[in-house]
């Protein structure tokens, strides 16, 4: 009886972490204090050293880090944001709660928002000034191109860097280009929380300020409301399990990712699955493992893993502006999406959590050789 590989195993981190957790739930308890208090200033110091940012806001979602992002980098109603159509739908989600407009183009052959792409639209329509690109799959962006861009066009960036906590291209950290960037401490996160979670990160002392307060109702001072802000506070426990807990282990477990990938780079001799590219200057956070199976043979490799009790996820089935959601919401497509169509037809992610061990990696790696094309 072979046990399960599973994409993420809540279970493990429990085993290695489960005394720090509850005394961090001791502390709060004890502190007798639940809403933004010390263990949130101190997670957000924390992190912010951790992530090299000057200021880390802790809010309930990355979602709404992106909302509360946008706002604070002075979106107006009705501008145009230019995204990505292949990731998370909070991506766009967050574009549309700050009443920004999407303009979606496609991806390069990483999965990653096409930088040249962009420089060719942004030259042709100068009305475009927000820009949202996605550190997709822990993979960085080219951040040299990336500030080319916003500085030859003056653009306000905000990076959704929810996927890629630590990751680097040319040994500079993402989130450190745009005037500010998101996280997420979704549980499946590098860094997840024991729940629900994320933060806003800036090195800018007015979007900082601007957050602190939309994060709270928009308050600037007690009872004193000067923006329409949102209830998205992270709270006392989450930051104290973070900060106490999980934060520690971040630089281990972001280690194991990077060791697991290279044995999946060094293991896999499949003519039929690839991993996805990545370029050679990035250091990736390894928050997926991508690969590629063609088309027509995706379903016949997905029953081939469940088979041998290997889970996987897709990321993602249906591009964003395909969702229903988007029916009657304006947004516009710039050019075609035939890459970022691709990836929904051929993207298969492999477990690359931290307990994984190397017994179960080498499953993986076997099971991917062993696949036919039937
Ligand atoms: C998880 C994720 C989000 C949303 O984060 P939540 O905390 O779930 O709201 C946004 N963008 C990307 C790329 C993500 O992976």
């Amino acid at each position: 009886m072979t046990s399960p590989i599973l994409m993420n195993d809540f279970r493990r981190q429990w085993r290695e972490t489960g005394d720090k957790v509850l005394a961090a739930v001791g502390a709060v308890g004890e502190s007798g204090w639940y809403i933004l208090g010390k263990e949130v200033d101190l997670f957000e110091k924390a992190l912010a050293g951790y992530i090299r940012r000057r200021a880390v806001v802790g809010c309930a979602s990355g979602l709404d880090a992106i909302e509360m992002g946008l706002r604070a980098l002075g979106l107006q109603p009705g501008q145009k944001v230019l995204t990505t159509p292949l990731s998370a739908f909070a991506t766009t989600l967050g574009i549309v709660r700050a009443g920004g407009v999407p303009v979606f183009v496609d991806v390069d052959e990483s999965g990653l928002l096409d930088l040249e792409l962009t420089r060719h639209y942004l030259e042709r329509d100068p009305a475009i000034r927000v820009l949202l690109p996605v550190h997709l799959f822990g993979h960085a962006l080219d951040l040299q191109q990336l500030e080319e861009l916003k500085e030859h066009f003056e653009l306000s960036v905000l990076e959704d860097c929810c996927q890629a906590i630590g990751a680097r291209f040319s040994g500079r950290d993402v989130g450190s280009v745009g005037q500010a960037g998101a996280l997420s401490f979704y549980p499946t996160k590098n860094l997840g929380a024991l729940g629900d979670g994320g933060a806003l990160i800036t090195d800018d002392v007015s979007i900082e300020a601007a957050c602190r307060s939309l994060r709270d109702y928009g308050q600037t001072a007690k009872y004193v409301h000067e923006h329409l802000g949102l209830n998205s506070r992270l709270d006392e426990l989450h930051a104290a399990v973070l900060g106490r807990a999980f934060l520690p282990k971040l630089e281990v477990w972001s280690a194991r990712r990077r060791a697991i990938a290279k044995l999946y780079l060094a293991g896999i001799r499949s003519p039929l699955v690839r991993p996805v590219p990545v370029a050679s200057k990035v250091d990736s956070a390894w928050h997926l493992f991508p690969v590629t199976v063609a088309a027509e043979a995706r379903d016949a490799f997905l029953l081939h893993l469940s088979e041998r009790q290997i889970q996987y996820a897709i990321h993602y089935p249906r591009l964003i502006p395909n969702q229903g959601a988007l029916r009657g919401v304006p947004f516009s497509v710039l050019g075609d999406l035939t890459r970022a169509q691709r990836f929904a037809l051929e993207e298969v992610s492999l477990p690359i959590h931290p307990s994984l061990g190397d017994e179960e990696v080498a499953r993986v790696v076997d099971a991917i050789n062993e696949f036919r094309a039937s």
